[in-house]
């Protein structure tokens, strides 16, 4: 610039010697400007042309006629000086250079970005205070624009993470360690990190960017082993247990020695590590008397104790690295005393653990779920704890003593209460005694009052039971009998339906029984008809035989038993449009569909009506089309599924639903009974089989529908 500056006076002078000039030649201009006119007017003396040097920045300008075009939009970021090099030509000879500078003028158009989205720093438990965590060259921001100042904040996503961490300043993106960390406590911060490019937040025009910081908290070896149970705790602290058994003098016991309050036990207490730790005796442990498994802890005796007294035994349990270690005391009085029969105080033990436990879960004590279940059997010769003696349970797999701790010995995939037999043995004498656990394998929330976990899996046998229930009809499923499909599962007490508490969570009817149960209501119902049937052709038979005789003459015995005997039916039910008598489900058949009348009936004679043997399926369609074309000479029906106010005939009406119930309505019966008996007799002795028609309806059950037999709305019997 400065040169520039000292140069312009003399190219500026030279230029107006020589002719070409403009007025001015240094413009500022903000970036992004789009200008509408031209940059400058060129004075171009007469016979000299004006146009762009060499120099001229590439694309920057245009001449048009004597004027200069600014031919691009300035951007800062791209170029912060365009040069125009006027040149003034009289003919090839250049004349004049002119210079015209545009300073572009920055913007804050641009906004702040983070290099990254997302960073994730593994950050040591141990890290000290002060420390920065992330330096400032991980997280800082650029912007493209130049003159730009960025401001960071920091915004914490997991809570209490602000106080934790923060930025050593607004404008240096340092993250630094405010607070010890604490593994335990919070494995992982989330934290956003914000970044501005203009310090007032509402400035126009400002902009932002967010990125997120993840600091994952690494364990470190801050504690030591702790020897369980902690007889108080929090993340930092164990106060540890001791240990102390009683033994008798004069005997080496084979097993661990029993312990309270447990057994031998140190876990690390740096929980994220978890190292494992070493046992060993530093102290105490007189003659070799005892022997520390260092792996378990399990104290055992490697000697008999000839005479009382007591053994204080210091016990370490030392990290695997060891790094880190913790002492304990352990103990162990010899008693002079052999030992009496173990006795349990309590006939009954009660243990609650959580459904999935997986091996090794200790069972809590139901009375109190926050401690561990105890199952200690008492020796009236030690007073306190004899260590002699020995459990195990007997009879369930799922569970395992461990001292005088139950564990779970399988992964426990079912609630449920479960009852085990805990046997007490005295590893001296010899002597045992039992009592009993009952554990409550249930969900962490308090069981239900009733025992529900004891109930015996449901039955639910869906293919049998839909096959006896099944009618062919879907609105057979109304009835009682059949409403085992439409029933709902878990749905216990709605409607009422005998089969819904077949799918219940009460259930007290296996499907299959409710079919059952179906089934029988169904035959009572066929019963029912059956007598009906009877009963409408004993009084009523004869009369509308009489009635239609001119036509049926021939036909031997009309339609009795026949249209009510199920193996009759089987053509005859299948075509009703819609009531089908759902209580008779194993007898009716599948739906089938009605063949079409045959034009020309059988000229064969009906065969001898009595013997209500079931006609083969082919039959049916013969007889109901020989009813059809029948029905419009004169036979009316007595089954007809709409009241008829017109007389002169007796019917019977079958409601809505005929599986239900069926009504028996009598219409203006115009015969006498003995009239109708004559005729009926009449109609039968006359059956000589020489009418095509009247050994089609003998050859049919009747019970078929005719809705689309005209003039008539009966249905045939
Ligand atoms: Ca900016
Ligand atoms: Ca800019
Ligand atoms: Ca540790």
């Amino acid at each position: 610039m400065g040169a520039w500056a000292l140069l312009l006076p003399l190219l500026l002078a030279a230029a107006q010697a020589q002719g070409c000039s403009v007025n001015q030649t240094l413009f500022e201009i903000e970036e992004n400007t789009v200008l509408s006119g031209p940059l400058v007017d060129i004075q171009v003396p007469e016979g000299q042309q004006v146009t762009l040097g060499p120099l001229t920045t590439l694309h920057a300008f245009r001449i048009e006629g004597n004027q200069l075009f600014l031919n691009v939009t300035p951007d800062y970021e791209d170029k912060t000086m365009l040069l125009a090099d006027l040149q003034c030509r009289r003919g090839d000879t250049v004349v004049a250079q002119l210079k015209v500078f545009v300073t572009v003028l920055d913007v804050n158009d641009n906004p702040p970005v983070f290099p990254f989205e997302v960073k994730r720093k593994e950050v040591p438990e141990d890290t000290k205070v002060n420390t920065i965590v992330i330096p400032q060259e991980e997280l800082a921001a650029t912007d493209l624009d130049k003159s730009d100042i960025l401001f960071y904040t920091l915004q914490e996503v997991t809570p209490g993470a602000g106080s934790v961490f923060s930025l050593v300043g607004t404008n240096l993106p340092a993250l630094r360690l405010d607070q010890p960390l604490d593994f335990d406590r919070s494995q992982h911060m989330t934290l956003l990190l914000r970044v501005r490019d203009t310090w007032e937040e509402n400035a126009v025009p400002s902009h932002s960017a967010t990125a997120t910081l993840v600091l994952e908290v690494q364990p470190a070896d801050l504690r030591p082993p702790w020897f369980l149970p902690c007889l108080y705790s929090d993340p930092h602290v164990c106060v540890q247990a001791q240990y102390h058994g009683a033994i008798p003098t004069g005997h080496k016991l084979p097993a661990p020695l029993i312990l309270r309050p447990g057994p031998i036990y140190a876990v690390d207490g740096d929980r994220g590590i978890n190292q494992r730790i070493i046992y060993s005796i530093l102290r105490g442990n007189e003659d070799g008397t005892f022997v520390i498994n260092a792996d378990s802890g399990n104290l055992t005796m490697a000697k008999s104790i000839p005479s009382p007294k007591t053994f204080l035994l210091l016990v370490k349990g030392e990290q695997e690295d060891q790094a880190r270690y913790a002492v304990t005391q352990v103990t162990v009085e010899a008693r002079a005393a052999a030992g009496s029969l173990p006795r349990f105080p309590e006939g009954l033990y009660r243990g609650t653990v959580a459904l999935g436990s997986g091996v090794g879960v200790t069972v809590q004590d139901a009375a109190d779920p926050s401690q561990p279940l105890r199952i200690q059997a008492q020796d009236p010769e030690f007073p306190d704890l004899n260590s002699a003696i020995t459990y195990r349970i007997t009879n369930n797999s799922n569970f395992r003593m461990d001292g005088e701790a139950v564990l779970t010995a399988a992964p426990l995939v079912r609630a449920g209460v479960f009852y085990a037999e805990v046997q007490a043995n005295n590893t001296v004498t010899g002597g045992t005694a039992t009592t009993v656990l009952e554990i409550q394998v249930s969900e962490q929330e308090p069981p239900p009052p009733t025992g529900t976990t004891l109930k015996p899996p449901a039955l639910s046998t869906p293919g049998g039971p839909s096959s006896v229930g099944t009618s062919t009809s879907p609105s057979s499923a109304s009835s009682s009998g059949g409403s085992q499909q439409t029933s709902k599962p878990g749905s216990p007490g709605a409607g009422g339906g005998a089969g819904d508490s077949g799918h219940g969570e009460d259930q007290r009817f296996s499907a299959l029984e409710m079919g059952v149960l179906g089934g029988v209501l169904g035959a009572l119902l066929l019963l029912a008809l059956l007598a009906l049937g009877i009963l409408v052709h004993k009084h009523y038979g004869p009369g509308f035989q009489c009635c239609s005789s001119h036509v049926l003459k021939p036909q031997p015995y009309g339609f009795d038993n026949k249209a009510f005997l199920p193996d009759h039916r089987e053509p005859s039910w299948s075509p009703a449009p819609s009531p089908v008598p759902s209580g008779t489900p194993a007898q009716v058949p599948p739906a089938t569909p009605v063949p079409s009348p045959p034009t020309t009936p059988l000229p064969a004679p009906p065969p001898p009506p009595a013997p209500p043997s079931p006609p083969s399926p082919g039959q049916a369609p013969e007889s109901s089309a020989a009813r059809d074309e029948d029905g419009p000479a004169g036979v009316r029906s007595i089954l007809t599924k709409e009241r008829r106010p017109e007389g002169g005939y007796k019917a019977v009406w079958f409601g809505g639903n005929i599986g239900a119930e069926a009504d028996v309505v009598v219409i203006n019966a115009p015969f006498s009974d003995a009239d109708d008996a004559d005729g009926a007799g009449d109609s039968g002795s006359d059956s000589g089989g020489d009418s095509s028609g009247d050994e089609g309806a003998d050859a049919g059950p009747g019970w078929g529908p005719r809705a689309d037999a005209p003039g008539t709305d009966s249905t045939y019997i």
